[in-house]
């Protein structure tokens, strides 16, 4: 027998107990006569002692052990004299009888401790190793929980968990797709799913009612700071479903997942149009555990000498709590830092509204104090506030200030770890133009359905089309994301024609879906979340790295196992990928 008890199991009231563990050696200590040894596993630590009076030849043993060695040791539970409150197994120690190596290690090549001297290289390197730690051991354990927690909820739900194939047909909408070669079909391809959207829909036609499933899906993008080519979808449909149905449903999951995790309980998420979250945040998935909203200022900026202003097609503020009391160098920091290329603005103008009611402003040449106090009110600006205002092209000033907001949120200590603020962005556009290729795309997907309301601007004005798709945003994340979906083959078919699709080429990449619609399919819709950045957000961090067993760098690397790799020439030949 291994084990009798784990090592982090053994309490006081365990006493005298003859015991086995089995796990790795953390640490080991001599003072005098004695050797303590900490040994590890997944469950905890506990601390094994071997004194030279009892027997020279066992101490001397222990004290060969080195640092990740396998031990199983067998003894009796006795009561610690200097007890350790940091540890559910402080209070106790096992006096040692029998030592066995089980395997011995090589020297790690990095502290297998809470705080390591390991850079992410080199754990990434040896994550076997780094998985030993407490840090990334829980996250895997959170995700876990948070993954039950869906399951149980959907299931309680009547939600029917379906595999969906991996190997399927590469489409040109959306991202770029990962290709993988058919040996049996050569000069053929397959592709990885970016998602199961197609085939959940197929599911609805099937009569299956409510589908989900936790699985992975892959995108070949430029990877920026953490995305992960391969990544995990909570990914759901269901049938005879409107709008309403589906935010119910997936708020539920969400508050239930706080709950069951945070022992958190929500009031009911707020709901914000699109079009409302960029002029008041500037952003589609607002971070709202802060204020700093938006102020638009044409009307009350636009009527000085100030050719900038004038010229601008918006002139948007910020009110920064506190901070009229900035100096200089700060303003001038910050105006920086709006104007790096990450960013991107021309610059920056800023007003300090004074503790006595006064304004003192970087255009005090151009605006009087009743022009400031207009701009005050427009940002909600109080004594002692910094507005900060930007000004140009309407998309691109948003996007700058919304950067510079969610900096000042940061540096403020206003984005609490520990706070959760959900809400739905709905109404979002249907298409969006693309500059590159000089044409609408589906700003979700193509099978999202437009507001039957805005239908007939489809021909007139395209742009201003409304969709029934909706984000869920979780501390200016945003964690799902879905619509409800077009069920009528002649809507598809327009659909695509819109998107700039022959009718040949939406029949060859999506034939099978519009053929399905053929056969009577059900009103429909659904959503996914992603699973990777909802359990780094409810764990509390930012980066879904460590939630995330196997991560790639970010080149796409795996760099325990080198891959990519090259692949040897026969077995490109057999791929029929050969170089002739
Ligand atoms: N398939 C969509 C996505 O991956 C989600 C959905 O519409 O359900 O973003």
């Amino acid at each position: 027998m291994h084990r009798t008890h784990t090592c982090g199991e053994l309490r006081i009231t365990d006493l005298g107990k003859t015991v086995t563990l089995s796990g790795w050696v953390q640490k080991s200590r001599d003072l005098g006569g004695m050797t303590f040894i900490d040994v590890r596993d997944r469950y905890g630590i506990t601390q094994l002692t071997f004194n030279s009076e009892d027997d020279e030849a066992l101490r001397s043993q222990a004290r060969e052990l080195g640092r990740e060695y396998v031990i199983k040791v067998t003894g009796t539970v006795i009561e610690r004299s200097s007890k350790n409150s940091k540890i559910p197994t402080g209070e106790i120690e096992i006096k040692v009888s029998n030592l066995e190596i089980l395997n011995e290690s090589k020297l790690p090549p990095f502290t297998i401790e809470d705080e390591t001297d390991g850079g992410e290289d080199i754990r990434m390197k040896y994550r076997y190793l780094d998985i030993r730690r407490n840090p990334v051991k829980n996250s895997l354990l959170f995700r876990h929980k948070v993954a039950q927690e869906v399951r149980n909820y959907l299931s309680s739900l009547d939600f029917c968990e379906v595999e969906t194939p991996y190997l399927i047909k590469s489409t040109p909408e959306g991202a770029r797709d990962f290709i993988v070669p058919s040996r049996m079909n050569p000069g053929q391809f397959y592709a990885l799913p970016q998602s199961p959207q197609t085939f959940k829909q197929l599911l609805m036609v099937g009569g299956l009612d409510k589908y989900f499933q936790i699985v992975k899906c892959f995108r070949d993008e430029d990877l920026r700071a953490d995305r992960q080519p391969e990544f995990t979808q909570i990914d759901c449909e269901m049938s005879f479903v409107e709008q309403e149905d589906i935010l119910n449903v997936f708020e539920g999951m969400t508050r239930h997942l706080l709950k069951n995790i945070h022992g958190i309980e929500l009031e009911q998420f707020p709901r914000m149009t699109f079009d409302e979250a960029m002029r008041t945040y500037g952003n589609d998935k607002p971070d709202i555990r802060f204020g700093m909203k938006f102020g638009e200022l044409n009307a009350v900026a636009q009527h000085k000498d100030f050719a900038i202003f004038n010229n601008a097609e918006l002139v948007v503020g910020i009110a920064v709590p506190e901070a009229a009391s900035y100096t200089r160098k700060q303003i001038d920091e910050l105006t920086d830092w709006v104007k790096r290329p990450q960013v991107g603005a021309s610059g920056m103008v800023y007003v300090k509204c004074e503790a006595d009611g006064t304004f003192k402003s970087s255009v005090d040449k151009f605006y009087d104090q009743s022009d400031l106090a207009k701009w005050a009110e427009a940002t909600g600006a109080k004594a002692g506030d910094l507005i900060l205002v930007l000004s140009g092209p309407a998309n691109k000033v948003r996007a700058q200030l919304s950067a510079l907001r969610m900096e000042l949120g940061n540096r403020l200590g206003l984005r609490k770890p520990d706070e959760f603020a959900p809400l739905w962005v709905i109404d979002f556009p249907l298409l969006e133009w693309d500059e590159d290729t000089e044409r609408y795309h589906a700003m979700h997907h193509p099978f999202t359905s437009p507001k039957v309301e805005d239908m007939p601007l489809l021909d007139t004005d395209p742009g201003k089309v409304r969709a029934n798709a909706y984000d869920l945003v979780l501390n200016g994340n945003e964690i799902g994301g879905g619509s409800i979906r077009i069920h009528d083959k002649d809507m598809q078919a327009l659909m695509f024609k819109h998107l700039g699709f022959t009718p040949e080429q939406a029949q060859d990449q999506f034939g099978f879906l519009m053929n399905a619609f053929q056969y009577g399919a059900p009103p429909h819709g659904g959503l996914a979340f992603g699973l990777d950045r909802l359990v780094a957000i409810l764990g509390g961090q930012e980066t879904i790295r460590d939630f995330i067993a196997f991560p790639k760098n970010n080149s796409g690397r795996d760099v325990m196992i080198d891959a990519p790799a090259t692949i040897a020439k026969e077995q490109l030949d057999e791929l029929g990928l050969g170089i002739k």
